[in-house]
């Protein structure tokens, strides 16, 4: 494939990644640098670069990250206090790999939502 990125390459394993869910929607796994106890990132498996760039046909999977992101919370123990769902969108949101990817953050108390 032409267009592969960083996240599908972990789709597909060929590059490691610790994955703790993959159906045929989506895949899960820790960040490689967790910025909380808990830090996971879920991608849709097929590649879309940003928010930006989602179509109709895409919600079966962006549904799919939400409750798959509310299992693993529980899996991880953290249900019960909270966590946050974060997707950032390209320069000023940024968003730094151009696959879509949703941060499940928790396992302490966050701060302010933005600086
Ligand atoms: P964003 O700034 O929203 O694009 O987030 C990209 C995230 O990908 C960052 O939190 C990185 O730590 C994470 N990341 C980069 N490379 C890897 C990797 N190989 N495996 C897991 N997470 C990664």
């Amino acid at each position: 494939m032409s267009n592969e990125t960083l996240f599908s390459k972990i789709v597909a394993k060929e590059i490691p990644a610790d994955i703790l869910y993959q159906d045929e929607l989506v895949t899960a796994f820790r960040d490689i640098t967790p910025k909380t106890p808990t830090h996971i990132l879920i991608v849709p498996n097929k590649i879309i670069p940003t928010i930006d760039d989602v179509v109709a046909e895409d919600e079966a999977a962006l549904g799919r990250m939400i409750t798959v992101a509310a299992k693993l919370a529980k899996d991880e123990g953290i249900s019960e206090d909270g966590y946050r769902l974060i997707i950032n969108c390209k320069d000023h949101g940024r968003q730094e790999v151009y696959h879509v990817h949703m941060h499940l953050l928790g396992g302490r108390q966050l701060g302010t939502m933005v600086d």
